[in-house]
């Protein structure tokens, strides 16, 4: 009897073994249907066999074997086994991220979205037409011009006769972004951009990892496009990762007007299901030539890979939080190593990893110190105080004379504080109660426009009360500061200036971002207020001012890594300003004006904040200098979660003697967050030196932690956790 073992989407490090019946043949990576209890799931055939150690009559049959996916290529099989190993997660969970989205309940018949776009003949006949005729005919034209074409679906239902147009030849298929706007070449490359892309891709079939360390603006996006299209032109394709969906409409409209011949996909989890199937299998077949995604994006299959980019390496947001948790910039690396292909990573801010590893002489390190058009230079950093009687609503004197200079010039501001909603808390001046959720150990934030207190780790959310539920004082403050409060400040402040604030509570909706970004652009903001949204990558021509709120917050934080973050992000905001061919300013409100983190800002002196860093980091031996791993756990109750704690700790101390390893256990302390949506939560900290012994430490202690069979408590194993505070 032939036996398939599959990977299974499940929480269990195994394979499940099931028989074929005759006339289905998988390969290894096919994906199959299969029974597991109840539950119908799709999982990856691993191998076949002859025979299992599961009594035969207790074996269950393959479903079905789906034929319109193609076998997952050896190479994901591969960066899925280095992910299940080296993040100890199970090897079912780390295949299903590389499969496309896939029908429920194993039907995976549904028909293949399509969409189209109009070609020259339907542009000139359709357009008039539209304009001529009904509002149904009008949108459709309107979607067929769109970036991303226009759905059939979406086309039909608008009445639209698809299928006569496309005989007609008024409309095509398409793979790729498409842009109505004008075709602007790319840039010629200026000499530094030019050198690093030659050594960037000077062996082109070989694994060659390249840190391009340049600041906002040096133009190294250029360079990434132009690496993408050099590989593209051998026939091969290329893989930029960036942090953030927002930034992929723009990245795709700028390479469709620079290359325009390019067949471009993007992925990220806000396509619908089918529109993510249809762009995995076009990866797969090799049609997309260059892939844009966010992490996810990582595992996409490219039978003809010849380059991967991260942009903006350092962001945090590559790192997968829960599920399965992987560093997709580290994923990247290995992938690349595995296909044997060169490697990209860029940022104005580079993680102190890849810092540290281009200092060591394992990646090229390339940079651009310059701004590309060299108009303006880098905008000027101004430390201004923080805490002063003629602050309004928290607003500096000295930033409100800078916003009114430029409302004045009409040009544009932008105020950054990395907190949504109104207030960060809410206080009872009588007797000291302050808001808490009641399912978190957190304090409740206040949120004006929909008169709510909420959390901002679980969610919960309860009406603004009146009076204070303790003492029934009815004067309750809000105290510090968010982007609603701030808007409403400089609306007052301001009263002529148009305000305009995006958060996530501003963006919710999936094409707000983008409208925001265009009334932007078009100039029809004064005034922006926003968080680290607002951060990354946009270019807006107008904006001479970047003003900074609260930023002092994250220099004594207990996160490790909050100040190199920080740093990355007031970087990154100052690099808003001044883009066009106007000076920059940049004004930072702080208590710690001589704190070395602005005294390298300053100056845009990274290098000079990354070796203090790396100092500080060495001496404390934290990484890049040790590699670290976090046991996490949670439970309803405090008890069974430390036991459970104690208890990994004592096996963990005994699997460390027995296999000398050199690994460091630190006690079961609670988590900064020590109570989350109504658990509670603690872990243990491991510390090695040594990569590989953390390596061999792991999988033993994890199989302990299994045997341990604690039911009450939800548990994980982190490794190289952001943070452990
Ligand atoms: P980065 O990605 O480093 O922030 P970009 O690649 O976005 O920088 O470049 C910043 C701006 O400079 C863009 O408007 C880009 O078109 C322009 N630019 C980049 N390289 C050149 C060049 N060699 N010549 C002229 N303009 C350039
Ligand atoms: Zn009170
Ligand atoms: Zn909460």
């Amino acid at each position: 009897m032939a036996i398939v073992r599959v990977a299974l989407p499940v929480a269990a490090h195994q394979l499940f073994d099931y028989w074929l019946p005759a006339g289905l043949a998988p390969d290894p990576g096919s994906v199959l249907v299969v029974r597991l209890g109840r539950r119908r799931l799709h999982g990856v055939a691993v191998e076949v066999v002859e025979s299992s150690e599961v009594a035969p009559e207790r074996l269950m049959p393959v479903d079905e074997v789906l034929s319109d996916i193609p076998p997952l290529p050896t190479d994901l099989r591969e960066l899925a086994n280095f992910v299940s190993t080296y993040y100890q997660e199970p090897i079912g969970l780390c295949l299903a991220q590389m499969l496309p989205p896939l029908a429920q309940g194993g039907g995976s018949r549904a028909p293949l979205a399509r969409a189209y776009r109009l070609t020259p003949a339907g542009q000139a006949s359709l357009v008039d037409q539209g304009n001529e005729r009904g509002t149904a005919l009008a949108s459709a034209i309107s979607m067929l011009q769109a970036a991303e074409g226009a759905a059939a679906d979406e086309l039909r239902k608008l009445g639209a006769g698809v299928g006569k147009w496309r005989r007609d030849g008024w409309v095509e298929p398409v793979m790729k972004v498409v842009l109505s706007g004008t075709h602007t070449p790319a840039p010629a490359l200026n000499p530094d951009q030019r050198t690093a892309l030659d050594a960037a891709i000077a062996e082109p079939l070989a694994f060659r990892p390249s840190l391009l360390q340049g600041i906002t603006g040096s133009g190294k996006t250029e360079v990434y496009l132009a690496a993408a299209a050099r590989v593209i032109d051998a026939g091969r394709q290329a893989l930029l990762l960036v942090p953030e969906i927002n930034l992929t409409p723009q990245l795709e409209q700028r390479i469709a007007a620079a290359l325009p011949a390019l067949r471009v996909g993007a992925l990220h989890s806000r396509l619908g299901a089918l529109e993510r199937r249809r762009r995995w299998l076009a990866a797969a077949r090799g049609e997309i030539q260059l892939l844009i995604g966010t992490r996810l994006a990582v595992f996409a299959p490219l039978s003809r890979l010849g380059l991967i980019v991260v942009d903006e390496e350092h962001d945090a947001s590559f790192k997968q939080q829960d599920g399965v948790r992987y560093h997709a910039r580290d994923v990247a690396i290995f992938r690349a190593q595995l296909r044997g292909v060169p490697i990209i990573l860029g940022s104005a801010t580079p993680s102190l990893e890849s810092y540290a590893q281009a200092k060591r002489g394992r990646y090229l390190w390339l940079k651009l110190p310059r701004r590309a058009t060299a108009h303006s230079g880098l905008p000027t950093v101004r430390l201004v105080p923080s805490r002063d009687r003629s602050n309004i609503e928290g607003i500096a004197p000295a930033l409100q004379q800078a916003i009114a200079a430029r409302l004045a010039k009409h040009e544009q501001a932008l105020l950054f504080i990395n907190r949504r909603g109104f207030a960060p808390s809410l206080l009872c001046a009588a007797c000291g109660w302050k808001a808490m959720c009641p399912r978190c150990s957190a304090r409740l934030v206040v949120h004006r426009d929909d008169a709510r207190l909420r959390c901002h780790h679980c969610g919960h959310a309860a009406a603004l009360p009146a009076s204070c539920p303790d003492c029934g004082n009815q004067d309750l403050l809000p105290l510090g500061f968010g982007t609603q409060r701030l808007e409403r400040a400089l609306a007052e402040l301001f009263p002529g200036a148009r305000v305009l604030r995006v958060d996530r509570d501003s963006t919710r909706r999936r094409e707000s971002f983008v409208a925001m970004r265009d009334a932007i652009a078009a100039g029809e903001v004064d005034i922006l207020v926003g968080t680290q949204m607002l951060a990354k990558g946009h270019d807006f021509p107008r904006m001479t001012l970047v003003g900074v709120l609260g930023a002092d917050n994250a220099l004594y934080s207990a996160e490790f890594r909050a100040t190199e973050r920080l740093f990355a992000l007031l970087e990154q905001v100052a690099g808003r300003a001044g883009r066009g061919e106007m000076v920059g300013e940049v004004l930072v409100q702080t208590d710690f004006p001589d704190h070395p983190l602005y005294k390298a800002l300053i100056g845009h002196d990274y290098d000079r904040y990354a070796e203090a860093l790396l100092a500080e980091r060495r001496g404390l031996g934290l990484p890049p200098f040790a590699y670290l791993a976090l046991l996490a756990a949670e439970a309803k109750t405090r008890g069974p979660m430390m036991s459970f704690l104690d208890a990994a700790g004592e096996r963990g101390r005994a699997v460390i003697a027995a296999n000398a390893c050199r690994c460091q256990l630190y006690p079961p302390v609670p988590a900064g967050l020590a109570r989350r949506a109504g658990m509670e939560r603690g872990q243990v900290l491991v510390q090695s030196n040594d990569r590989r012994s953390l390596q061999t430490f792991l999988p033993l202690w994890r199989a302990e932690l299994e045997q341990l069979g604690e039911r009450r408590v939800r548990w994980s194993i982190d490794v190289d956790p952001l943070s452990f505070a």
